[in-house]
């Protein structure tokens, strides 16, 4: 008897409560993808926001930032490295430069040449044209010797009315050459609203005994010297004494 109701208990479960279960489990199976599907399109949408977000940031915060801090670097190294008056390279920049023409001149056996220019009786032209005459003066100076020169000369401005040429390549003769050709055309010059003026000149040539520039300059310096007693708006070249021979004998 109680064998019989479990088999009834038996077959009715198997007939009507697993297709039930079934059933269930097949309703819960869909509801679980269809929740699944609609997260992975919430993450894809939260994806696709994170990533306009980031490229909006790159495009219209980043690079404005990249861009200005680009502009702000050039800045500092041109005010680093020009006179703000004439904007030719300060004397920083000139004396670097020209520790670096000395180390390639000697590498390539080529001459090197230095300009020391002064203009003469600044001190009166202010005095006549005022401040600004002067400085009108300065900055046509930058105007004339920047045309003059050729690419890889480098002029930079070592003091108030006081400037340097370094010229690659030129011997004594060049630089007497470029030194007598920027004379005249300063002397010539006729600019509106520009006072006449003219320089003087001392010009030298890298030696062998030469330590660095500090030796190019001074011995530049020391023609300037000349040429200022010489009467002014003139051009002087210094060269280099030669070596002593060893064992000779200096007489008093
Ligand atoms: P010399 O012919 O012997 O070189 O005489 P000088 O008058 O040119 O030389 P001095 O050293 O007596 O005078 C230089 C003057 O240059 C004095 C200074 O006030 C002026 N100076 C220096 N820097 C500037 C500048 O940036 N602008 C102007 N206008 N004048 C300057
Ligand atoms: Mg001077
Ligand atoms: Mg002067």
């Amino acid at each position: 008897m109680l064998f019989r109701s479990y088999n009834r208990f038996h077959d009715a479960a198997r007939t009507s409560l697993l297709p039930a279960l079934d059933h269930a489990v097949a309703i819960f199976e869909a509801e679980a993808k269809a929740r699944t599907r609609w997260l992975q399109q919430a993450q894809q949408v939260v994806l696709a926001i994170l990533l306009t977000t980031l490229l909006a940031e790159a495009f219209f915060i980043f690079r404005p930032m990249v861009t200005r801090i680009r502009l702000y670097a050039g800045r500092l190294f041109d005010m680093a490295t020009r006179d703000g008056l004439t904007g030719l390279p300060n004397r920083r920049f000139l004396v670097d430069s020209g520790e670096t023409a000395i180390i390639q001149a000697r590498r390539d056996g080529s001459d090197l040449s230095c300009l020391l220019i002064d203009l003469d009786h600044f001190k009166t032209i202010n005095d006549r044209h005022g401040h600004a005459g002067g400085d009108a003066v300065l900055m046509r100076f930058a105007e004339l010797v920047q045309a003059t020169l050729r690419q890889g000369d480098l002029v930079g401005r070592t003091g108030g009315e006081e400037f340097a040429i370094l010229l690659p390549g030129a011997g004594e003769a060049g630089a007497l050459l470029v030194a007598e050709k920027l004379r005249a055309m300063l002397e010539a010059d006729r600019s509106d609203g520009v006072p006449a003026f003219t320089a003087s000149i001392g010009a030298t040539t890298l030696a062998p005994g030469d330590r660095g520039l500090a030796d190019l300059l001074s011995r530049a310096d020391a023609a300037l010297y000349v040429a200022k007693g010489l009467g002014r708006n003139r051009v002087r070249f210094e060269a280099a004494q030669p070596p002593v021979p060893r064992g000779a004998i200096s007489v008093a």
